[in-house]
């Protein structure tokens, strides 16, 4: 059977070399006589791949020594609480920065433990735009500042790191992480949920700047508690072995491909090949604006939603799934991970083409 072209936002595609080595691998991972998921986690075997893994999404991401890496469950959902109770500390004030819907669930969460104040919010004139730097309204005491690099929902992203004057930079990197080089040392506390760039559902990965590691509020359970994964290496519980394993394979598939330089170069060719074909249609329609549309993410609607069923069934048919936008938002969108190859978005643009001069 071919593989189709999935433009699912997650859980999404996974490249297909690392899905056939799994495959390969799954009876009788590394000469074991069993699949890495029937290993223990505080096995020799499976400690060693987690810190193979760990080894290379430094180098990916040139992580540097005082930052920890953590390999946790729960998703991103978990991190907008375990982010305020751990940083919070005597402060117990923190700025957020409102561009979405990830963003307003990290605000909603945080809310419950300590003072939040929205210290910047998108704007929506014609398009969506983030609000320029300058409008921003820091306070120099919050104990840090949280953004969303990229909203998954409203195709919305940051083509800038914001300065904090010394605050912590707090980022849900959820659906950019490993999409493009970053400054790490730009941030104080990263995370992200796996199953978009990084592997399947189940891990969230955790970058956390040492100076962080403080003592979290007290109501904090021990699962919450940064130090505990820190201290136990991310196996005070068991962790998600195989999606560590899986995202292991991913890491290793993008140092073949040349590392965050070279998917950056991809992925924003892939990106501004969709938003040109959409731009210049007068059938199709992206909301945002240009300076902060998604790499990852590309929401757009038809000229006549009525249409949008036929659109989805067709596109199917093509091989070209999960195309439906977001509940919340309507129309439709394209999901453009780092495993989607380039020629999934031309079959996509070949279809949109297509679907306009014929159904439009
Ligand atoms: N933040 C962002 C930016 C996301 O895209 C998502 C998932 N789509 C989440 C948070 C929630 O992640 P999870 O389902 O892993 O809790």
């Amino acid at each position: 059977m071919q593989r189709i072209f999935n433009f699912s936002p997650g859980p999404a595609m996974l490249p297909t070399e690392v899905l056939e080595q799994a495959q390969t691998e799954l009876l009788n991972w590394n000469g074991t006589g069993m699949s890495v998921m029937e290993h223990s986690h505080r096995g020799k075997e499976f400690v060693e791949l987690l810190e193979k893994a760990e080894a290379d999404l430094r180098e990916l991401l040139a992580i540097p020594v005082n930052y920890q890496i953590l390999f946790l469950a729960g998703g991103a959902s978990a991190q907008f609480s375990m982010a305020p109770l751990n940083l919070l500390g005597k402060k117990n004030t923190a700025d957020y920065i409102q561009t979405g819907q990830w963003s307003e669930k990290a605000i909603a969460e945080a809310k419950r433990y300590g003072k939040i104040r929205i210290a910047a919010c998108s704007e929506k004139q014609d398009k969506v735009r983030i609000p320029a730097p300058d409008a921003w309204s820091l306070n120099s005491d919050a104990a840090y500042v949280h953004y969303t690099p990229n909203e998954t929902i409203d195709g919305v992203e940051f083509h800038w790191t914001p300065q904090t004057g010394g605050v912590p930079l707090v980022a849900d990197m959820s659906s950019t992480l490993l999409s493009r080089p970053i400054d790490i040392n730009a941030y104080g506390l990263i995370y992200a949920g796996a199953q978009k760039n990084i592997g399947p559902a189940g891990l969230t990965l955790v970058i956390i700047r040492n100076d962080l590691l403080g003592e979290p509020l007290p109501q904090t359970p021990v699962l919450y508690d940064y130090r505990v994964h820190v201290k136990n290496k991310s196996s005070y519980n068991t962790p998600a072995t195989y999606s560590c394993y899986l995202a292991g394979l991913v890491f290793a598939w993008l140092k073949r491909q040349g590392g965050l330089t070279a998917m950056a170069k991809r992925n924003q060719a892939k990106a501004e090949k969709l938003y040109r074909f959409i731009d210049q249609s007068d059938f199709y329609q992206n909301p945002v604006h240009p300076e902060c549309r998604s790499w990852m993410n590309v929401p757009f609607s038809l000229a006549d939603s009525q249409l949008d069923e036929k659109f989805l069934a067709l596109a199917e048919q093509a091989g070209l799934a999960n195309l439906k936008g977001h509940r919340l938002v309507g129309g439709m969108r394209a999901s453009i991970y780092n495993a989607m190859p380039p020629e999934g978005v031309d079959a996509l643009i070949d279809f949109m083409k297509d679907f306009a001069e014929h159904q439009g």
